[in-house]
């Protein structure tokens, strides 16, 4: 074998003995290996077994012809390539245009010499390894721009959706609530003191921080249509879609719950020993007024109250409006 040459798995089909003999002295005299095979369905069923580089395929079998056999090859890999060699004792165009048309990559007519052989091998592997070539370009290709989608869409701190994926999908289920008549709500999150946290412990743990109440709100997304997000800076977003007012107090509720659960240190907060937040919450059901641009501002007008009545609670207008719900939810003890 020259220099640079790979070892082939060469699928010889013939129904003549003598014929794969031949075949086999001279593909191994080429350093190749052989998978004999005597008709059609034997070839179909090691061609998926054994996974062969090339195949030599006779043309005038008993059963089923070297044309169909090359069909049914290349149907069974669908997407994928094993170059197809005709070796006939036919000759003439007639003939060699009916097997490059049935799937075949070149036709030989017996007998073909060894060097011959040989010579055809190797131009059908240099194909072969540019298709190998090509392919891996192509997967990293596909896993770059996997990871470029993953970048654009996410924030690098924490994991979370970034703002311009939270605003797509709100822009989405805004629509999609729409045509459904069901609830969706809306809501801006924003750490209480975080810039006292940053002061005393440093930018490094600030992160750190972000991090974990990532990590909480990342847990608390539990539907498939939910979302949390990084809205910017030490602001975080959810979008609770198939969600009324009362559901979206439950989900806020849980979610204060869990963050003092995880007892993250806040060495100077009025609110008390551990990092709270404090989140202002919108619900509706949408209809062709309804724009992503005034359900942020309502939500974000709603967390500047929920500061303002002393921060670890969220706050909603609309709670205002079904003081029924808010006495049954306890709403008004929410937090703090
Ligand atoms: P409030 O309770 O009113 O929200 O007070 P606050 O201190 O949290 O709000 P303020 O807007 O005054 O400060 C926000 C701080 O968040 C300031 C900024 O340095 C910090 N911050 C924003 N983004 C990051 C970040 O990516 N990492 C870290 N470590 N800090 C951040
Ligand atoms: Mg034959
Ligand atoms: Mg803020
Ligand atoms: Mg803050």
């Amino acid at each position: 074998m020259q220099a640079g040459q790979e070892l082939l798995r060469v699928m010889v089909v013939d129904d003549d003995r003598l014929q794969r003999m031949l075949a086999r002295a001279a593909l191994e005299s080429l350093g190749h290996r052989v998978i004999e095979c005597v008709d059609g369905h034997e070839a179909l069923q090691k061609f998926s077994a054994q996974r062969p580089d090339v195949v030599l395929l006779d043309v005038e079998m008993p059963e089923h012809d070297g044309y169909w056999v090359a069909q049914q090859l290349r149907a069974a890999e669908p997407g994928g390539w094993t170059p197809i060699l005709f070796l006939s004792g036919l000759a003439g165009d007639e003939e060699f245009s009916r097997g490059i048309e049935a799937g075949g990559d070149d036709f030989l007519s017996k007998p073909v010499t060894t060097r011959l052989l040989g010579a055809k091998l190797r131009a059908m592997q240099r194909l072969l390894a540019m298709r190998r070539k090509l392919e891996e370009r192509s997967e990293e290709l596909r896993q770059a721009n996997a990871q470029l989608e993953q970048l654009s869409t996410h924030d690098a701190l924490t994991g979370l959706p970034n703002r311009r994926a939270l605003d797509a999908h709100l822009h989405q289920e805004i629509a999609a609530c729409r045509r459904e008549g069901q609830a969706l709500s809306v809501a801006l999150l924003d750490i209480d003191h975080f810039k006292r946290f940053n002061d005393r412990l440093g930018h490094l743990a600030g992160d750190e921080c972000l991090r974990r109440v990532g990590q909480v709100l990342a847990e608390a997304c539990l539907r498939p249509r939910d979302m949390a997000g990084r809205y910017g800076g030490e602001e975080f977003a959810l979008i609770l879609p198939l969600t009324p007012l009362s559901g979206a107090m439950t989900y806020a509720r849980g979610l204060l719950r869990t963050l003092a659960q995880r007892e993250i240190q806040h060495p100077d907060s009025p609110v008390g020993p551990f990092v709270t937040l404090s989140g202002g919450l919108t619900t509706c059901v949408p209809d062709d007024s309804t724009t992503a641009e005034g359900l942020l501002l309502r939500a974000d007008d709603a967390l500047y109250q929920a500061k303002a009545k002393g921060r670890n609670r969220f706050f909603s207008y609309e709670m205002k409006l079904d003081s029924r719900e808010q006495r049954n939810s306890g709403w008004a003890e929410l937090g703090g």
